[in-house]
This record gives C-alpha cells, structure tokens and sequence, in this order.
C-alpha cells in the first residue's frame, strides 16, 4: 500500500491549495495520506473532504518547527486532533514572528544587493502569517537571481549566507507534548538534513523519546538510500517506529508523490496500529 504522511500546501510553504494535493496525491496512486503543513491545521478540513472524495485514508497532521541546540528540526505529527485547543495555542505561538524575521531576512537580501524580497515572497505566500524561506527562494528563483529554490538554498537562506536569519521555533518537549496530548504520535522528520554528529543524533533522539516520541522518518524525499538504509539502522537500533512520506511541496520542487522507495519490512511502521 502506497502511503505517504508528509507533504505541503499553500497553507504553509506549498504551491498547491489543500484540495489540489490530495488529487495530486490520488492521481500518484496514494492509499494513506497525511497533509502535515508547517505549524499550521487551517488545512486539514479542505484536504481531509478532497482526500475522502478521492477515496484515500485521510491523516491529520502537522510539522512543528523546533529550535534545539540553536540549530531547526521539526516534528511531525500524525493523527492529531485538529480541534485540539492547546495544540492550536502552541502552534499560534509558533508561527509569530515569521512577519518580522521575513523584513529582516529582507534587509539582509537587500545587502547583498537583492531588491523587493520583503514584498516578493509576500506575494507568493497564501497566508502572510507563514511566510517561509520557501517564499524567499521562489522569489530568488522568479527573478533570475539563483537557477531554481534549490539554488537558493545553496546561495541564500542557510546559516552563514545572506537572508538567514535565526529564529526561536518552539522547545522540542514542548512540541512533541502537544502532538501526544492532542491524541497523535510525533515523528522526527528527515533526520537525514540536520547534519548532526553521532553524538548530537543520539541526544536529539533520547530527548525526542523521553518527550514521548515515537517515531522516526526513514523515507523521505531529502534522504539519499544511503540515510534511509542509515536511519532504518537507527529506527531499529533505538526500537522507534518508522515514517515515510515525500515532503511535497508543489510541482517541480523536489520530491513527488508515488516516487519513494518502500520501508524495509524488518520496520515497524508508524501506522502498525492503524486500522488498514
Ligand atoms: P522556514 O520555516 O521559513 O525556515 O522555511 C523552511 C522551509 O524551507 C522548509 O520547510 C523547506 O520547505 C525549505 N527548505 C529548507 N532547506 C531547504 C533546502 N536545502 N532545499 C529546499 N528547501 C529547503
Ligand atoms: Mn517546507
Ligand atoms: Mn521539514
Ligand atoms: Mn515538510
């Protein structure tokens, strides 16, 4: 069975509306589908209704935003009530501030001699409230200033390239509290990106799972084989359950629905209790 639980829609960084993924997402053959916008369920109604229509299996979800040891990871949420109202307060909590971090990422832009990026990534968010790197790279890539968003990624927009900005996401205990209180399992996303020693990863994951964590993502679409046979490893190793999902974010931009290899069988699936 063909099952996908992360992807994106223009409620955060997405270039598609809710509705428009799960066809999307139907379309590539996908059984079990997960929306899992960043801090954000405003979603979840539209996608849950067009996945329904489409006769998926429909998941709510979300990707919390985290800041630990100064560097971003985030969480994914699986099976989330989205009515849940300290969940909503906590992501509320979140998202402010991304305003502010956009104009001063723009500045920094600007410096480097890149003009209108406040206004340019603006215009390309749906909700100005999640305005989003993303939007910075879009906009980059819109006026010829990087080849395409992974460019931008390259030249612009990571620590130690002009338009970073840091910023103070929620506290990781926090975020994964809030998953479970709101009746969900928490997922480490693509652990695979966050270019950690041993030492650090094995950290993250034991605080991660003293939270009550469960979960891991093994296959993703930002890990190459190689992390996703390591991180199987690690799912084994550390007896967490394992994830897989594409990360869609609009055609065009990385990973596709349908296009990911299967997790290896000897794991433990997040979904193992799920009624199938
Ligand atoms: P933000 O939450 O505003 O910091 O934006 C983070 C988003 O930028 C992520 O959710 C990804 O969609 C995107 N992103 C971050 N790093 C990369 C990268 N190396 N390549 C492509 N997209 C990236
Ligand atoms: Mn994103
Ligand atoms: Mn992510
Ligand atoms: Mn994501």
């Amino acid at each position: 069975m063909n099952i996908d639980l992360h992807c994106h829609s223009n409620v955060s960084d997405g270039a598609l509306a809710p509705a428009d993924v799960a066809r999307r997402a139907a379309r590539a053959g996908v059984a079990v589908w997960a929306l899992t916008d960043h801090d954000q369920l405003a979603g979840l109604a539209e996608a849950r209704a067009a996945a329904e229509g489409e006769g998926m299996r429909f998941v709510d979800g979300v990707e919390i935003s985290v800041t630990w040891r100064g560097g971003t990871v985030h969480v994914l949420g699986l099976r989330i009530d989205p009515g849940n109202e300290n969940l909503a307060a906590g992501l509320a909590a979140v998202r402010d501030g991304r305003l502010e971090r956009a104009r001063a990422m723009a500045r920094e832009l600007q410096a480097a001699g890149i003009d209108g990026a406040y206004e340019g990534a603006l215009e390309r968010a749906e909700n100005p409230a999640m305005v989003s790197r993303t939007h910075f790279a879009r906009y980059l890539a819109a006026i010829g200033a990087v080849a395409d968003t992974r460019d931008a990624f390259r030249r612009f927009l990571v620590p130690g390239k002009p338009g970073y900005v840091p910023h103070q996401w929620a506290v990781l205990a926090d975020a994964v509290r809030w998953i479970v209180a709101a009746g969900g399992q928490a997922v480490l996303a693509h652990p695979g990106r966050y270019g950690l020693s041993a030492g650090a990863m094995d950290a993250l994951l034991q605080e991660f799972r003293a939270a009550g964590g469960e979960a891991i993502e093994v296959v993703t679409g930002s890990h190459s084989a190689e992390q996703s046979r390591h991180f199987a490893a690690i799912a084994a190793q550390y007896d967490f359950a394992a994830s897989r999902g594409s990360d869609f974010h609009g055609p065009e931009e990385g990973a596709e629905f349908g296009s990911l290899p299967p997790l290896d069988p000897r794991l433990r699936p997040v979904w193992h209790e799920w009624a199938l």
